[in-house]
């Protein structure tokens, strides 16, 4: 197929389309002469590159952006299929277009699945319709590119909710966390409170019974505290009920013995895997060093306590439980105070 100067010149007027520099189109023909008309053709509309050959058209799109391939099929070393297959790799999004003589019909359905290529062109071509095909495979390229960034966009912004939310949560779960802590602490001595007493106490019953495990409770209150309250004042009272808690949350097993305020001066003690002559002896080492404490109101501060150990074979209810060393404590009392009463042993 020849083409005179004047007929290529007829046929760009003709074509006549707005310059677009801003696509590159490779053209790859074994046959130069190929090249220098669809060159001809092309180049005042488009940014050209050329290749004689797959290898060379390889390199080619390894260095530039290329945004349509134009492909001779026949050619020697790598045909055009072949060429347009490992293309994939290096310009997965660029459009590629397949020329092609009738004899090599069989290669296009092989073409359009191996090399994924948008459009077929028979030679001799209708340069009139090489023309609005070029145009074409452009606008979808244009569209596919604008799909593409759309998706990155979409992409980007959903990685920055999904990083948002997950700060959120997070803070969200630090704010429940804290507000738990609130809901079962006791404000003025930092023990657990009563509420979660009645949750632990259940828990630990459960554990003890499931593993055969033992589990004592020490209850104690703290001795004449209204009369430090009435002679000394609300406030003076507080400081002592936090001193007390002070002394007894730094004798205690960390993270083992569990420490409540259940009442007013009251507290409890639960101690797992300990047995009640154990306890007992936990029990009289907090005893001794609350009465050797200086306290800063200067009063003498002494604790009555009660110790029991939870009675798995008579499958006590928490309330029993409770009952025995609340009566033991009451017992201590009773006895003149500052003392530790348990079943088996009194101190
Ligand atoms: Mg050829």
């Amino acid at each position: 197929m020849t083409f005179s100067k004047k007929k290529l010149l007829h046929i760009q007027q003709k074509e006549k389309q707005p310059k677009d520099i801003s696509h590159t189109i490779l053209i790859v023909d074994d046959e130069p002469l190929n090249i220098g008309v669809l060159d001809s053709l092309l180049k005042d509309c488009y940014h050209i590159l050329k290749a004689v050959n797959g290898y060379d058209a390889l390199q080619i799109i390894q260095q530039n952006t290329v945004h349509l391939i134009l492909s001779d099929q026949q050619m020697p070393g790598m045909s055009g299929v072949d060429f347009l297959e490992q293309s994939i790799l290096y310009a997965p999004y660029a459009m590629r277009i397949i020329l092609t003589g009738y004899s090599d019909i069989d290669v296009v359905v092989d073409a359009i699945n191996r090399a994924n290529v948008y459009k077929f062109i028979i030679k001799p071509y209708d340069t009139h319709d090489l023309l609005l095909t070029i145009k074409r495979a452009l606008e979808s390229w244009e569209l596919q590119n604008s799909n593409i960034q759309l998706i990155e966009k979409l992409q980007q912004s959903n990685s920055l909710l999904e990083k948002k939310v997950k700060a959120r949560t997070l803070e969200l779960e630090e704010t429940i966390k804290q507000l738990r802590e609130v809901s079962i602490t006791d404000q003025l001595t930092g023990a657990y409170n009563r509420r979660k007493y009645n949750e632990v106490v259940e828990k630990e019953i459960a554990l003890c019974k499931r593993y055969k495990q033992t589990l004592s409770m020490i209850l104690f209150d703290i001795d004449f505290f209204k009369k430090v309250n009435d002679n000394l004042g609300h406030h003076e009272g507080d400081k002592v009920l936090q001193e007390v808690a002070s002394v007894i949350k730094n004798n205690i097993r960390r993270h083992i013995d569990i420490f409540f305020r259940i009442g007013g001066e009251e507290f409890l003690i639960l101690s797992p895997n300990i047995d009640v002559k154990q306890a007992c002896h936990l029990a009289e080492k907090l005893r001794l060093k609350v009465a050797n404490h200086s306290f800063q109101c200067q009063q003498s501060i002494s604790i009555s306590m009660g110790v029991v150990e939870y009675l798995v074979e008579r499958n006590e209810s928490t309330e029993q439980f409770f009952y025995r060393a609340d009566k033991l404590m009451y017992i201590a009392k009773n006895m003149g105070r500052n003392r530790v009463i348990c079943n088996e042993y009194e101190f």
